[in-house]
């Protein structure tokens, strides 16, 4: 028997994210399944969501080709566009729909023959500042560029408050951006899930869904549980050593925890190679027999250890959760100093996924 430490992805949880995000029509949501899907595997999330979902978005053109070679045949938005000649030539046999941001990528797409051109969306820089033509800018690209409007040319925009609703942030950018959605009349695509969340009805064509639909909160004031989100992944390793330690006795490297008590320590088959966050300190949550118990010392590369003095009866070959449907993955990222983005995305090729 291999070690035990594996990723379960859970299907029923994304397609309850799913339908729980859709807002109110006329959006159809997009779901985000670039970087693998936030780590869950993008041919398993989007065999999941196949029956619900009638787009799908990565952020690389390579990201879609592994999602063909499984069989999905939606369309795949590729949020950063083109970034060669060969990203654009490629893209109409692989259904790929290009979002284009710079005038690099739209020259390429420019020469291109009519007949082998992709689908193209225009994005739009409403206040972010990261990618995107300014709203003056991409009015002029679509009058002088024809070609984007003689097909069904989506004008992208992305905010970058977004978890925070009451940010007025939020407001300038969807003012900037609808100065060109009602100069063109063009079909937009703007919110993620946070603001799908605060304004369901708002956000017209399409919305863009990722972090919530893997069942973490997207908002900075709520939890996953009050938004009735779930965790699509659990992640599990298995207790390997255990060990008494007497009071004042420390545990791991640098000597950084030192047992206040005589204690009871387990050793778990995980660490910062598998993904778990090296920066998680003493302290932070684990599962273990339907009990709590904090991590103690330092997460090394492939174990960490904690404190089961309070648990009874635990034993070697226990399972231990470190994050998933027992504990939310934005709990253990916030004691990390971090979001559950990065968590869910860092577990590592060494941890194999199961689904269930
Ligand atoms: N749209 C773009 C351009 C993104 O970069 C992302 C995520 O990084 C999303 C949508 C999905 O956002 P979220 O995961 O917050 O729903």
């Amino acid at each position: 028997m291999s070690r035990q430490t594996r990723a379960i992805i859970h299907p029923q949880a994304l397609q309850h994210n799913f339908a729980r995000l859709q807002p109110s029509l006329p959006s159809r949501a997009i779901a985000v399944i670039k970087a693998d899907a936030y780590g869950h595997g993008a041919v398993t999330v989007a065999t999941a969501l196949s029956d619900l979902c009638t787009c799908f978005a990565v952020a690389i053109c390579d990201e879609v080709r592994p999602l063909r070679d499984a069989g999905i045949t939606q369309p795949v938005v590729v949020l950063e566009g083109p970034h060669d000649m060969q990203d654009c030539q490629m893209a109409k046999a692989s259904n790929s729909i290009l979002v284009v941001h710079n005038t690099v990528q739209l020259d390429w797409l420019t020469t291109l023959p009519a007949s082998q051109r992709p689908e193209v969306w225009l994005k739009v820089d409403s206040g972010m500042h990261r990618l995107g033509f300014s709203v003056d800018d991409a009015i002029a690209l679509l009058a002088s560029h024809e070609w984007l409007t003689e097909q069904p040319c989506v004008l992208v925009t992305h905010f970058a408050c977004a978890d925070e609703p009451d940010n007025p942030f939020n407001t300038a950018q969807f003012d900037a951006f609808n100065r060109i959605a009602a100069a063109t009349n063009l079909p937009v695509c703007v919110a993620n899930s946070a603001a799908t969340l605060t304004h369901p009805d708002q956000w017209g064509a399409w919305c863009r869904l990722g972090i919530g639909m893997y069942g973490a909160s997207p908002l900075a004031n709520k939890t996953a549980a009050q938004l009735e989100l779930q965790a699509a992944m659990t992640l599990q390793a298995e207790v390997i050593g255990l060990h008494n330690v007497k009071k004042g006795e420390s545990v791991g490297y640098s000597q950084s925890w030192k047992a206040p008590r005589d204690s009871v320590i387990a050793t778990v088959g995980i660490g910062y190679a598998d993904g778990y966050p090296r920066h998680c300190p003493t302290g932070t949550p684990v599962v273990i027999r339907g009990h709590r118990a904090p991590l103690v010392g330092r997460v090394s590369m492939d174990m960490i250890t904690i404190d089961v003095t309070d648990i009874p009866d635990v034993a070697l070959q226990d399972t231990v959760e470190l994050w998933g449907r027992q504990l939310p993955v934005d709990e253990v990222a916030q004691c990390a100093g971090t979001i559950s983005y990065e968590l869910t995305t860092r577990v590592s090729t060494r941890v194999p996924r199961t689904v269930e």
